[in-house]
C-alpha cells in the first residue's frame, strides 16, 4: 500500500523548471530514496511533500487523501539542523521543541532512547558532536511519533562514524514501522539504506521502484568466436541469461547477479561445435547503472 502518492507534480521557479511532471508512490514502511545529481529537483520535491513549497501543478496524497493539517502532523520533517539552544541540555531543547510543535513532553524519553542519546540528555547541546546534533534533530522530528519521516541529505557533513549511526537509526526506525523518505545524491547511501528509490534527472523522473530492481547489479559474460553468426544463432537457443547485446563483435550475456556458471557456458558452446575465443566475466557496477540512467 502507498502511504504517499505523488501525482504529476510540476514546479517552476520563474523560468526554471525544477520538476516536470513527476509521479511516484512511496510504499508504507519503506525507506524511500529520492536520488539524483545536484540540481535535479530533490529538495524541491521534499519541500512540496512537506508543504513548504506549493507545486505549480499536480497533487500528492497521503494515505489516498489530499493531506489536511491532521494528516500533515503525521509527517516528521528534518531539513537541516534546527536552531537548538547551545547552552541548554538536549532534554531541555526537546522540551522547547515539543512546546513549539504543540506536542506533550511525555514522548521525550522515547525519542532520546530511539536516537541513543539518553545517556547524554543532561549535556549541553554545545558539547555534542555533529553526529549527535543530527540525531537530536531527528529526535525532535520523532516527537509525537509521526508515521512518515522526511530527511534531506541526512548524513551530509558527517564523519564515517556519524554516517554509520544515522544509517543504523534509519533502519531501526523502519523496523519500528516508520516510513522514511530521504533525498540523497549518494548512490552508495541509497543502496545501503533504501528499499525503494525514485531517480530524478533535471526535474524528470527517470526510474522508480525497488532498489534491487532499479539499481540491480548485473553480471555480464562476454563471449566471442571466429564464426560470429554461428555463435549468435547458438546464443538464441541458449537459456539462463536475461538479455543480450552485441558489442564490438562480442556478445554480452546479462545474468542476475551470482548465477553465472562459466564452465557450463563454455561446455554448451563447445558441444554445439563452437569454440569460444573469448570468454570473460564482467560486473556492471551500480555506478555505471546510475550514470546510464542519469546521463
Ligand atoms: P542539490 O543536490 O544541489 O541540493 P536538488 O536535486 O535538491 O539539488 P533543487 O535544489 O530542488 O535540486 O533544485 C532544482 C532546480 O531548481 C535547480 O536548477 C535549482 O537551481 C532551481 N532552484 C531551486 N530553488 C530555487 C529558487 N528558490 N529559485 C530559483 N531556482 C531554484
Amino acid at each position: 500500500m502507498s502511504i504517499l502518492s505523488i501525482e504529476n507534480i510540476y514546479k517552476n521557479y520563474g523560468s526554471v523548471q525544477a520538476l516536470k511532471g513527476v509521479s511516484f508512490n512511496v510504499p508504507k514502511g519503506s525507506v524511500f530514496g529520492i536520488l539524483g545529481p545536484n540540481g535535479s529537483g530533490k529538495t524541491t520535491m521534499l519541500g512540496i511533500i512537506m508543504d513548504i513549497l506549493k507545486p505549480t501543478s499536480g497533487t500528492y496524497k497521503l494515505l489516498g487523501e489530499v493531506p489536511s493539517e491532521i494528516h500533515r502532523r503525521q509527517i516528521g520533517t528534518f531539513l537541516e539542523t534546527p536552531n537548538f539552544y547551545h547552552y541548554l541540555s538536549a532534554e531541555r531543547n526537546l522540551h522547547i521543541a515539543a512546546a513549539i510543535k504543540g506536542r506533550g513532553s511525555e514522548d521525550i524519553p522515547r525519542v532520546l532512547e530511539m536516537v541513543n542519546l539518553t545517556h547524554r540528555k543532561k549535556s549541553r547541546f554545545s558539547t555534542f558532536s555533529l553526529g549527535m546534533k543530527q540525531r537530536l534533530a531527528i529526535a525532535s522530528c520523532l516527537l509525537g511519533n509521526p508515521s512518515v519521516l522526511i530527511l534531506d541529505e541526512p548524513t551530509n557533513g558527517l564523519d564515517p562514524v556519524g554516517i554509520a549511526e544515522i544509517r543504523a537509526l534509519i533502519k531501526k526506525l523502519q523496523l519500528e514501522g516508520t516510513t522514511i523518505i530521504m533525498a540523497s545524491h549518494l548512490l552508495d547511501e541509497v543502496e545501503k539504506v533504501c528499499t525503494h528509490v525514485a531517480i530524478l534527472k533535471k526535474g524528470e523522473l527517470v526510474a522508480t521502484g525497488g532498489v534491487n530492481e532499479i539499481l540491480a547489479n548485473e553480471d555480464i559474460v562476454e563471449i566471442g568466436a571466429a564464426n560470429l553468426s554461428a555463435l549468435q544463432l547458438s546464443v538464441e537457443q541458449f537459456s539462463g541469461y536475461t538479455s543480450m547485446k552485441l558489442e564490438d563483435n562480442l556478445i554480452q550475456l546479462f545474468y542476475p547477479i551470482g548465477t553465472i556458471n562459466l564452465e557450463g557456458i563454455n561446455r554448451h558452446f563447445f558441444n554445439e561445435g563452437i569454440v569460444l575465443n573469448h570468454l570473460q566475466l564482467k560486473r556492471k557496477s551500480l555506478e555505471s547503472k546510475f550514470m546510464e540512467l542519469t546521463n
